[in-house]
Formats: C-alpha cells, structure tokens, sequence
C-alpha cells in the first residue's frame, strides 16, 4: 500500500484556509480516455487543463486528494529561470535553445497570471520576489544573475539591491544585498491547485481522488491500461504527474523515472496574523524572499498577515522548534509572536536542480524534478507536454536535451546521499 494513498491535506495554514471542499469519487468503473494522468497536483492538472482547452477527453487520478503533494502546501513562490546557473546550460545546449528555456520560464509566470483571470481563480496572487545575499560571495553571484540576464535574454525586470535599499523593504540585518524580481511573484498553493482543479472539472475532465495506481500496462503504442486497485482507466496516453511521490512506485508504474528524482524535506511554519505595524517590519512591499544558499530560506507573507517561514531542514525532529529558531535567526523582533502551524513536505529535486520532463515510448509522458521552482514551471510542464500530445513536441524535445543524472541504487542508496550530501553543502553554505 503507498502511505500517501486515500489520506487528507495535511492540516495546515492553507489547508485551514482552502476555498472549497472539491471531494471527487474513487474510480470504481471503467474508463476510457484519450489522455489519463496520474497526479492531482500543478502539473496533472496544468496538463489535464490544457488537453481539455483543446478538446481531450481527460481522466485524472489521484492517490490521495487534489492538492495533497506538494502543490497543495509549498512555499508558494512562482520564479522564473532555473535553479542552476545560466553557464551550465549555456554549454550544454547554446545560446538559442537556452534562450527559448528562459522565454519558457517567463512564460510559466505567464500562464499563472491567464489561468487566474480566465477561470476566476482566488488565491492572493502577487508579484514581487527577492533573493537575498548572505555574504559578499553570494552577492557576486546575484551581480552575475542579473548581468546574464540582461545582457543574454534583454530581461528588465531585475533591480540590484545593496545592503541600504534592502533594509527599506525587509526587515532583516543578516543580509549584504539582494536582487529584486517584479516578475515573479507567490499565492496560495493549495487555493490555485482546488482552483485549477474546478477548471478541469467545468470543462469535462474526470478527477477521481482516493484511486492510487497500482499497475500500468502498455498494450501498444496506443493503448494503455491503467490499474487501480478497483478498477481501471484505458488510454491512449498516459501522463506521469507523480513528483517527488515517484520514489514510492513499483517501475511498472514509473518506467524508471525515479532514479532521477532526489526528495529533499523541507518545512514551513506559520506564525499567528501579525499586527500590521509588525507584519511591516518584516517585509512591506508585499515580496517574497528567498536567500541563495544551497540549503536557503524561503519567506512571505499571507493575505491574512502571517509570516509563512520556510527552510530545508536536515532534521524531522522537533521542527517546529527548529524552524522558528531558523526565523528569528532573520527576524528577532517576532520573539514573542505565536507558532499556529508546521508541516513539511519532500521537494522534488534532481542531482543537477534541472527539471526532467520528456516522453517515453510513443505515449508515455512525464514532468519532473523541478528543483525548487515548481509552482511556475508546472505549469508550463502542463502546456508542453499537452502540445506534444496534441502533435507538436518541438518544445519538449528542448527540455529532453537537458542531462539529468541518474542516482542508482534505490532508496537506500538516496538516504545515503542525503545523509552525506547534507553536511558537506551546508558547509558551502558557511564558508562560501
Ligand atoms: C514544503 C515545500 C515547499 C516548496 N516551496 C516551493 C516554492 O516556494 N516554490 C516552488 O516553485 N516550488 C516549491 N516546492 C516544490 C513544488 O511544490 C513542486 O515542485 C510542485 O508542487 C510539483 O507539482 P506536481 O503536481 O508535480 O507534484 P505534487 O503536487 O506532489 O503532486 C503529485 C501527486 O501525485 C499523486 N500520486 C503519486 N503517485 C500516485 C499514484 N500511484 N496514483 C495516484 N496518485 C499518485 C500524489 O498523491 C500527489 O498528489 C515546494 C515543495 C515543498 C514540499
């Protein structure tokens, strides 16, 4: 049995805070399709969306509930480019294909923007998004960033900021400057994700919850029987949404995708609703921060004035503790402030931080591995891979170029990573 099958959202800041109870039925009839995914998160239902945009009948099945993975709690920062330096993929793929990823990841903000006006989606979207430099070497790194991004894809969106012009909107001594996006922006995962789903139901779309995949068969290169424990769903594609859940499934199921896939814990607390004085003293500009460590912080605040505080952490134990000795490390003046909430979740990173998607067989897709910036580019995941459904994979074949590292050796061997990687980058991220 997988341990995330038939449960509920995790309680949380948003899942207190959700617009609507979808509660969809457990398949327990047989379907057929021209496209099933399995996933309710960004990217099943991203995907879902788009094919159902072009006449698709879809069905979408979901182990748990829609929203349950990490769609449904993360940090809720949207950011465009990639988490990796430009360099690294400037050699690998060269300048036109590297400047048609960037427009992609535009685009990803893009789409969040469209998808909220077109189906009246509630879910404090914002612009605005900072990340902050610990130390004058982490600065040049964000001079580099936007110097790069300039110069490369002409993007002006980007302001460098030094210590001076940071203290007029964060409230925090720990950092030496930072470089302001007013592009990318951060909502409420879980409110977008119920709201993407209401999309996907209004135009047709079949989203059965509590209905885990145990088995899937390729009967040819256009028929696919897709099994859940009560029934079944025939289709002529399939779409891997799993994320970092992938770690969890039989290779019957993923095809072998998982050895990608690297599950990195991170938490996130929330404190009470501050008062608005003290809420300022924080940020107030409305951004959302991220520092540029290897293992970082992430931070903003809710509509309602909660600061929702996020670290990768090295520990499940106490975390709550940890975490809020994490935020006031940045912020001291929230001493007295009350803890409401915690949770966490695994972030579905790849070994290099590029995001993995493409096509395996004639009609097995996926979108992986987004490292970090998952809530914009699931979205275009979605766009891609419906558009390679639809005929056209010239945009998919770009992120097929990408090389992701393989990580053999199953589980064991990924815990071991964990294990060893963690002190050695937390180390980079003290002394450089
Ligand atoms: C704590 C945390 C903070 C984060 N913060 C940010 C952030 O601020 N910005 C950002 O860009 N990214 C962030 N991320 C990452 C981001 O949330 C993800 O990249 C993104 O949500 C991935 O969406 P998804 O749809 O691919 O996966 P998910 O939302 O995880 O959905 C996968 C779904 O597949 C289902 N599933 C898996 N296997 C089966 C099966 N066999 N049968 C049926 N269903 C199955 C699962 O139940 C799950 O609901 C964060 C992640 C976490 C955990």
């Amino acid at each position: 049995m997988l341990d995330f099958a038939f449960q509920k959202h995790l309680k949380t800041y948003y899942s207190d805070t959700m617009n609507c109870h979808l509660q969809q039925a457990q398949l327990s009839q047989m379907e057929t399709a021209d496209v099933c995914i399995i996933g309710a998160g960004f990217t099943g239902l991203s995907t879902a969306l788009e094919l159902a945009e072009k006449g698709k009948s879809v069905v979408v099945l979901e182990g748990a509930c829609v929203g349950f993975g990490a769609s449904g709690r993360n940090g809720g920062q949207a950011i465009n480019g990639f988490e990796d330096g430009i360099d690294e993929y400037l050699q690998e793929l060269g300048l036109k294909a590297t400047q048609q990823l960037w427009n992609m990841s535009l685009e990803a903000i893009d789409i969040i923007d469209e998808r909220i006006e077109k189906y009246a989606i509630q879910c404090d979207w914002k612009r605005g998004y900072l990340t902050a430099a610990l130390n004058e070497r982490r600065m040049e790194d964000l001079i580099y960033a936007k110097q790069t991004s300039s110069t490369i894809f002409g993007y002006s969106h980007m302001q460098l900021w030094d210590k001076a012009q940071l203290k007029r909107h964060l409230g925090s001594d720990l950092y030496v400057g930072g470089l302001y996006d007013g592009n990318s922006g951060h909502l409420h995962p879980l409110n977008y994700c119920l709201g993407l789903a209401q999309a996907c139901l209004a135009l047709g779309v079949k989203i059965y919850e509590n209905s885990p995949v145990i088995d899937v068969e390729l009967i040819s290169d256009t028929k696919i029987k897709i099994k859940t424990a009560k029934s079944a769903v025939n289709a002529a594609h399939l779409v891997l949404a799993t994320n970092a859940y992938v770690d969890k499934l039989s290779k019957k199921i993923h095809f072998g995708i998982a050895k990608k896939i690297l599950p990195v814990e991170s938490f996130i607390i929330a404190t009470e609703p501050l008062p608005q004085a003290l809420a300022d003293s924080v940020i107030n500009n409305g951004m959302s921060v991220c520092d540029n460590n290897i293992f970082l912080d992430y931070y903003r605040l809710s509509a309602d004035n909660r600061l929702l505080f996020g670290s990768d952490s090295s520990s499940n134990k106490n975390m709550v503790d940890v975490m809020r000795q994490n935020m006031l490390h940045v912020f001291p003046q929230l001493e007295s402030v009350r803890i409401d909430y915690g949770w966490g979740g695994p972030v579905d990173m790849t070994l290099n931080a590029k995001p993995h998607f493409g096509q395996l067989h004639n009609n097995v897709y996926f979108a992986q591995g987004y490292s970090g910036h998952g809530v914009a580019l699931s979205g275009l995941a979605g766009r891609i891979i419906s558009e390679a459904i639809c005929g056209d994979a010239t945009r998919l074949q770009i992120f097929e170029r990408l090389k992701v590292p393989s990580l053999y050796g199953g589980k064991l061997v990924k815990k071991l990573a964990l294990a060893v990687g963690k002190p050695y980058y937390r180390m980079l991220d003290r002394f450089f």
